[in-house]
């Protein structure tokens, strides 16, 4: 059984598949050498995390857990002939196929976006934008700004701890071209962090579109321009996923259909998880929640296909939304709690303790913390 992709659909149906008794050869195929755990990128970008707390290695998490991992990228699916090619040029056979390579940075064609744009999906993009907020720290001069594109959850998220890291170096620019920022958030959420935006005088400019960026530039959609030292892209998710012959069907942003149980239409060896998967008639968020919950029942549909079992619908259960909202700052609604601040900070660390990929890390990171505050 291949799992192509090790975020949080992939690593935690491998992960899931690994503690059942009698489970198949497992092999997961991942290019990178460390997990990511995205929801607590904000907080490795302020040093309030380490890196080996949310970016542990593949080898020590999955050592001794009957998961083999293979560091490559696969290139090609053949469903009909069960292979896959990978860009390190193997060719490898499999009996069930799990797509779970996730999204990518959506730059909607806009020139100069992915030639002039910091990003912030990987821990190199982190060590970039650390400079930057080092540069403009140290510099200090008059008038200087950055922009964060797009006022979704991790735009949000992003401009408060930055504004927070450049102490009133710079002006932090919260661009968005919809009518208000956080729109898909619950209502609690979305005061908390309008509030905390503003505490921080983060500019927050709704109706605006970018339309063209340059390295110190941007252009608007209301013709003006705003010079920048740096811009930061976090607008949109970009799903690409590898081609598979015959060509499955995917929506209108490129997700491959799936059926209830997560299996792809027409391809009954193959089945996807997490941000790649559209499901029928549940338009889900692109959440690591909901990747969580699919990893689960796609590890049981996977044991009940090998034994010849009906499969199981996923259905999602909403536990709430948590934002970080600046260093030691964070906002949360969900399970009939709504709670804002520093202890919806120490909240949200706990919560996220408890979905780190195993209990092993859990426990080394978990370790680390007490042994903090015993400081
Ligand atoms: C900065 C940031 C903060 C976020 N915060 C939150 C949050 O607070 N709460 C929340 O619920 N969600 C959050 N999300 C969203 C969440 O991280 C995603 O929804 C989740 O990661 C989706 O999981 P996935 O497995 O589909 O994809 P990913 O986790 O993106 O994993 C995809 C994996 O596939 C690999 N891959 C890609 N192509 C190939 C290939 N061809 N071959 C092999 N491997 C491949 C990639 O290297 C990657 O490791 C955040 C996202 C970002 C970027």
């Amino acid at each position: 059984m291949v799992i192509v992709g090790g975020g949080f659909g992939g690593l935690y149906t491998a992960l899931a598949l690994a503690g059942k008794r009698q489970h198949p050869p497992l092999l997961l195929i991942e290019p990178n050498e460390r997990f990511l755990f995205l929801p607590l990128l904000y907080e490795l970008l302020s040093g309030e995390l380490r890196s080996w707390e949310i970016a542990p290695r593949y080898d020590t998490l999955l050592a001794g857990r009957g998961v083999a991992w293979l560091r490559d990228r696969v290139q090609s699916i053949d469903a009909d002939a069960r292979t896959l090619t990978t860009a390190g040029g193997r060719t490898l056979p499999f009996s069930r196929l799990v797509m779970a390579t996730g999204g990518d940075t959506e730059s909607f064609g806009i020139p100069g976006v992915m030639e002039h744009a910091l990003f912030f999906r990987t821990l190199h993009d982190v060590e970039k934008l650390r400079q930057l907020v080092d540069t403009l720290r140290l510099r200090r001069t008059a008038l200087q700004r950055i922009a964060v594109v797009g006022a979704g959850p991790s735009g949000v998220e992003l401009a408060c701890k930055l504004a927070d890291l450049i102490d009133g170096s710079a002006v932090v620019e919260l661009i968005e071209q919809g009518p208000t920022a956080l729109p898909q958030a619950k209502a609690f959420n979305r005061e908390q962090a309008l509030a905390a935006l503003q505490r921080r005088d983060v500019r927050l400019r709704t109706g605006l579109g970018v339309t063209a960026l340059e390295a110190q530039q941007l252009r608007l959609s209301d013709g003006s321009s705003l010079a920048v030292e740096a811009t930061v892209w976090t607008a949109g998710l970009r799903l690409n996923p590898p081609p598979i012959h015959p060509a499955p069907a995917r929506d209108s942003r490129g997700r491959l259909l799936c059926t209830p149980e997560l299996q792809l239409h027409q391809h009954p060896h193959l089945f996807a998880v997490g941000d790649v998967a559209a499901l029928p008639d549940e338009p889900l968020p692109a959440t690591a929640q909901v990747a969580f919950q699919q990893a689960d029942c796609l590890a049981d549909n996977l044991m009940r296909a090998d034994a010849g079992e009906a499969l199981k619908p996923f259905s999602f259960n909403d536990l709430g939304e948590m934002l970080s909202l600046g260093v030691g700052e964070a906002t949360l609604t969900g399970m009939g709690v709504t709670l804002a601040g520093k202890a919806a900070f120490q909240l949200r660390r706990l919560a996220y303790l408890a979905r780190l990929p195993g209990t092993p890390h859990q426990l080394r990171v978990a370790a680390g913390w007490l042994a903090d505050w015993g400081r």
